[in-house]
């Protein structure tokens, strides 16, 4: 039986972690309805004054945690526009592609100093494998370092001001109806919105030859060193305007390049590029929830008006989702080989984390599955709450 029910206005499942509803209509509809009325013009004038007041390193005025991606190469430039210096910082991915590069490359020319802090690689694959068996995420080391290593930078170099992108609570209705108003990313926004999937850093020393010291960019900076120098983690979606469309193409006209064909599992190809596990971790998200990708892309442009719900139905059912053999060219075998995971503990793993209540089952209960191999959901999109 179908216990779920769709957002009437997108396509957000109620299924979705940390998704709030009200009239039938989604936090993250509800969230983009306010901000299409909110008035910008003090957002610069403020954040001036925020940056300002809290300046501590003579040369940076902020730190910029970027990827390369789309968002972060808006953010970069948006910054150096508005007149700051940032430092731009990236937590590299699980396993980078060459896009990826080439894109982190793109940023390096925009007009600031950037710095890039890897981990020992031997010790994150066995994270990636130790989290997938256990916690159904391949990408967990990446959740976590994305937003532990800028702040170890902000102490690092005592730039205490550090500007994330959009916030998630906000974008995508993910948390308490009151942090869709969040001012600040910190620790307590961290371990309740990160995506840990309940595996703590501490977990991390069960693991066969890990220890203590090879954990120090996994763990969030201490409280007195984060307190001491006044660190804030600003949302720059607070200040001005968020459209992940339209950064888009400020991004290619400064030379982030998108992927030339379409992306398995989704329905756009410009964001995702940089991260051959993307692809895995999406489909283990269908499995829980019962929504991928391509139902986070379609839902950002229904909000637009820049697809209709009914057309966006069917781009959904036929990319949602879909078993991913492969992802830019790499395929699953060679993906999971860098963690010496076989085909058939995937296959196992994907069994395990599959949420049977959100798919078509035969009558002795196996899944019946896609030709893809996926398995089907029993989603209506028609069934909204009231
Ligand atoms: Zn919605």
């Amino acid at each position: 039986m179908n216990h779920i029910y769709y957002c009437k206005r997108c396509l957000y499942p109620s299924s979705k972690p940390d998704l709030w509803f009200k009239d039938g209509v989604c936090g993250a509809c509800h969230s983009f309805d306010k901000r299409s009325h909110y008035d910008w013009k003090n957002g610069p004038q403020v954040l001036r004054e925020i940056i300002h007041q809290n300046k501590v390193n003579p040369s940076y005025d902020c730190i910029v945690p970027v990827s390369g991606g789309k968002d972060s190469t808006y953010q970069a430039w948006k910054l150096l526009r508005e007149g700051y210096n940032p430092l731009c910082v990236t937590a590299p991915t699980d396993q980078l592609t060459p896009l990826g590069r080439k894109n982190i490359e793109n940023l390096k020319t925009l007009g600031c100093d950037y710095i890039e802090i890897s981990v020992n690689q031997q010790v994150r694959n066995k994270i990636n494998r130790h989290a997938f068996f256990n916690v159904g995420d391949i990408q967990w080391p990446e959740h976590v370092l994305i937003y532990t290593i800028p702040v170890h930078a902000a102490v690092l170099f005592k730039i205490p001001i550090i500007v994330w992108g959009e916030c998630p609570q906000r974008e995508y209705g993910a948390g308490k109806p009151e942090d869709a108003t969040l001012k600040y990313f910190d620790r307590r926004v961290l371990e309740e919105y990160g995506s840990l999937n309940g595996l703590r850093v501490s977990d991390l020393l069960n693991i066969d030859g890990i220890n203590a010291r090879d954990l120090y960019f996994y763990e969030y900076p201490a409280a007195d060193k984060v307190e001491e120098l006044g660190i804030k983690g600003l949302y720059l979606d607070n200040y001005f305007p968020w459209n992940g469309i339209s950064n888009v193409t400020i991004a290619q006209s400064i030379g982030f390049q998108t992927y030339h064909e379409p992306i398995l599992g989704t329905i756009a190809n410009y964001e995702n590029l940089d991260n051959y596990v993307h692809g895995i971790h999406d489909y283990l998200k269908y499995l829980k929830f019962g929504f991928g990708r391509a139902t986070d892309v379609a839902c950002n442009l229904i909000r637009r008006n820049l697809l209709m719900r009914d057309d966006a139905i069917d781009l959904v059912a036929k990319n949602d989702g879909l078993f991913p053999s492969h992802y830019m060219h790499k395929s699953l075998e060679e993906i999971l080989n860098a963690y010496n995971i076989s085909m058939q503990q995937f296959s196992d793993i994907c069994d395990e984390f599959t949420n049977y209540d959100l798919f078509q089952t035969t009558p002795s209960g196996e899944l019946i599955l896609r030709p893809d191999g996926s398995p089907r959901l029993l989603a209506d999109f028609s069934c909204v709450s009231n």
